[in-house]
């Protein structure tokens, strides 16, 4: 589904990426795990399409489309999600205002009908409940006013109206407590299916205990430098980042 072949990306004239191997079948669940400032969040904003992040070599595509070569909007239609590390707060633009017109513009794009109102409001309600979002927060400004752990909830609740095709989540478990870590994983596991990908960015193999990956790999200034199975997160675990840092460099 996803398949990344020797991507290098430089921002303000600097490589961060600097050939990255990645391939990620429908239904898996792939983990990327590295130090601070490995290039996590670059390959996802890349993937997203964010301004100031120039792919100077290889390809990006989901399902044969070529990712890179198309906008922002249309890589959600093609069926991406990116939930932030860092989710954007949107002044003026009730929650659930924001929720319709995007799950609207992507099935338009894929050529699928509205749903009616009831429908929607069904599927709201029913991802709401379980993330434990009230109804006060979807009538409110999309992220405003919500604490850290109510933006990351909010996050996935945008993924499962949009039901995206791949699932891009970067450090949705920072700054989380246990129990805001709990919800979103079930969030996250409720998800999972044969036909979606999902890519979890995190620095902390906790997230994993909740989110059990098929594959993780490891970043390490700007390239993939091990991949593995769930002993891998353990190993990083017990001995840190310390040796991959300098192997990469
Ligand atoms: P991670 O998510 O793994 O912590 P990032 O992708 O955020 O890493 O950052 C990788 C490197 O790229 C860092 O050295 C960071 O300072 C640099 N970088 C990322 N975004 C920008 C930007 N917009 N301008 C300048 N440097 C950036
Ligand atoms: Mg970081
Ligand atoms: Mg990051």
């Amino acid at each position: 589904m996803l398949e990344i072949r020797n991507l290098h990306v430089t921002v303000e004239d600097r490589e961060i990426l600097k050939g990255i191997d990645l391939t990620v079948p429908a239904g898996e669940v792939h983990a990327i795990m590295g130090p601070n400032g490995s290039g996590k969040s670059t390959l996802s904003y890349v993937l997203a399409g964010r301004d100031g992040y120039e792919v100077t070599e290889g390809t990006a595509t989901l399902d044969g489309e070529d990712l890179l070569a198309i906008e922002p909007e249309e890589r959600a239609a093609a069926g991406l999600f990116l939930a932030l590390q860092y989710p954007v707060e949107i002044p003026g633009v009730a929650n659930m205002t924001f929720l319709k017109a995007a799950l609207a513009a992507q099935r338009k794009a894929r050529g699928e009908p509205e749903l009616t109102t009831v429908e929607f409001m069904k599927r709201v309600k029913t991802a709401a409940e379980k993330l434990g979002i009230s109804p006060e927060m979807l009538k409110r400004g999309v992220n405003v006013g919500f604490s850290g752990g109510e933006k990351k909830r909010n996050e996935i609740l945008q993924m499962a109206v949009l039901e995206p095709r791949l699932c891009v989540l970067d450090e949705t478990d920072s700054g989380l407590d246990i129990d805001a870590l709990k919800i979103v994983s079930e969030g996250v596991n409720a998800l999972r299916s044969p036909d979606r990908a999902m890519v979890v960015i995190t620095h902390y193999q906790r997230l994993l205990d909740h989110i059990v990956p098929d594959v993780i790999h490891v970043l390490a200034n700007g390239r993939i430098v091990k991949s593995g199975g769930r002993e891998l997160a353990l190993e990083l675990e017990a001995h840190g980042y310390a040796d991959y840092v300098g192997q990469a460099a």
